[in-house]
């Protein structure tokens, strides 16, 4: 990556899903690094928009439907912002001409379309959505290298490892194994006996980070790791082999490189995403944080246990999703999202979607799955994915 760009220059933030956990934290990190906002989006969340858009003063705000976006409108007619809505309006707030930066902090597949508009018109893009280089990997990595635009990871421990990795041998040469870190979510050390029981309150209690629903149910279920092991495959073009897991209860240690000598290198601080958020926004330059300072003692210990993968089924999914490549992570990742909505309806239960994801891995593609190196393809397998989920939703609960 070219550092020189936007070195020292304080940035202009397009910010989609501004409203979530990502999103408001990013408006933090944003004000008080000093940069400017372009452009801010919601789903439904209109009155918190319409704050941040009198706060912040973007150009364009996006709602993601036609009847949200009137009400914005309204709310919004005398600051002259202007309002726009749905995919248009998102991939509009993602190719704005006076922006440096879109970061990208939707939740699920639709932040795919956006995150391509955005490096198409050449603007780099600091991606949180994990969801979309899950199942678009291989094309959105071939985006940003031919528009010649930078994909810097917020996601804590791609941060990490793209931390770790400033200052490495060109190409990542000597680089062995990357460690990546996971709390273990708020259902470490059960069974699968005691899992039966859980619910979606326990489920969204996570016992380190305050996130989204979706990603808090992903840690619970550990898929969240299984996606974070795809996404480093793709951020840092290690082999899914040299990838490893290992649990570390207090999330202090955010991820770790080794090398060939097997000298390991880690990124560590106190777990609080405006670190990750902030390093995106300002890199290559580091600059004072509100971030609380990391004290060891004040922590006494640390510690790391392997992951239980008979339990914790949905890694080793993703793990043989991405041995296989083409559209497997696609089908895995949508039978993910639908099986967690079905979960957050209570439709389901909490094994159940690990079910799911076996389940679609096996049998939600037809033949070998195809290559999965267009648009087109990952839509039509995530939503294929999606069918298959419900089809197969409907046989558990009968
Ligand atoms: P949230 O659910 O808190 O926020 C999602 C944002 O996207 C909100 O602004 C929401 O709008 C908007 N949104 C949701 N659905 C749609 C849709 N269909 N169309 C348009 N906009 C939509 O999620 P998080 O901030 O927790 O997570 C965002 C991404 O970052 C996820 O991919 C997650 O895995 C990843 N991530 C999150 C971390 C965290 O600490 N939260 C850590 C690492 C990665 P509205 O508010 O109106 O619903
Ligand atoms: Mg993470």
């Amino acid at each position: 990556m070219d550092a020189s760009r936007t070195a020292g220059k304080a940035k202009r933030l397009s910010i989609l899903g501004s409203t979530g956990s990502i999103g408001t934290q990013a408006l933090d990190v944003a004000e008080k690094t000093g940069c400017t906002i372009t452009a801010l989006t919601a789903h439904s969340r209109v009155e918190m928009l319409e704050a941040q858009a009198r706060r912040y003063h973007p150009r364009l705000a996006v709602m993601a439907d036609e009847k949200s976006a009137a009400d914005l409108r309204v709310r919004l007619a005398d600051t002259g912002v202007r309002v726009a809505a749905g995919m248009e309006g998102l991939c509009e707030a993602a190719c704005m001409d006076d922006t440096d930066l879109v970061l990208n902090a939707l939740v699920g597949m639709v932040g795919l379309r956006p995150t391509l508009a955005a490096m198409q018109a050449g603007r780099d893009v600091a991606l949180a959505n994990k969801e979309t280089l899950v199942a678009g990997g291989a094309l959105v990595m071939d985006t940003a290298a031919r528009h010649q635009v930078r994909l810097l990871p917020v996601d804590s421990e791609h941060s990490a490892i793209f931390q770790c990795l400033q200052g490495a041998p060109p190409g990542n040469r000597a680089l062995k194994r990357v460690i990546l870190t996971a709390s273990g979510g708020p259902f470490f050390g059960k069974t699968r006996e005691e899992l039966k029981r859980v619910g979606l309150k326990e489920a969204l209690e996570h016992p380190n980070w305050s996130m989204g629903a979706k990603i808090t149910i992903d840690s619970a279920t550990m898929m969240n790791k299984g996606l974070e092991l795809i996404e480093a495959r793709w951020l840092f073009g290690v082999p899914p082999e040299n990838i490893d897991i290992v649990i570390h209860r207090e999330s202090v240690v955010h991820s770790l490189i080794e090398y060939d000598d097997h000298s390991v290198i880690a990124q560590l601080g106190v777990p609080d995403m405006r670190l990750p958020i902030q390093y995106a926004i300002t890199w290559p330059e580091r600059v004072p944080s509100p971030v609380k300072a990391l004290d060891l003692a004040d922590w006494g210990k640390l510690t790391f246990f392997r992951p239980d993968y008979d339990t914790f089924v949905c890694i080793g999914a993703c793990r043989e999703a991405i041995a296989r490549g083409g559209l497997y992570p696609a089908a895995v990742n949508a039978a993910n999202e639908q099986a967690v909505s079905l979960f957050r309806q209570e439709k389901i239960g909490f094994l159940d979607i690990g079910t799911l994801v076996c389940s679609a891995l096996e049998h939600a593609l037809p033949g070998t799955g195809g290559k999965g190196e267009t648009l087109e393809e990952i839509l039509a397998a995530d939503e294929e994915s999606r069918r298959y989920t419900m089809e197969a939703a409907q046989q558990l609960t009968r």
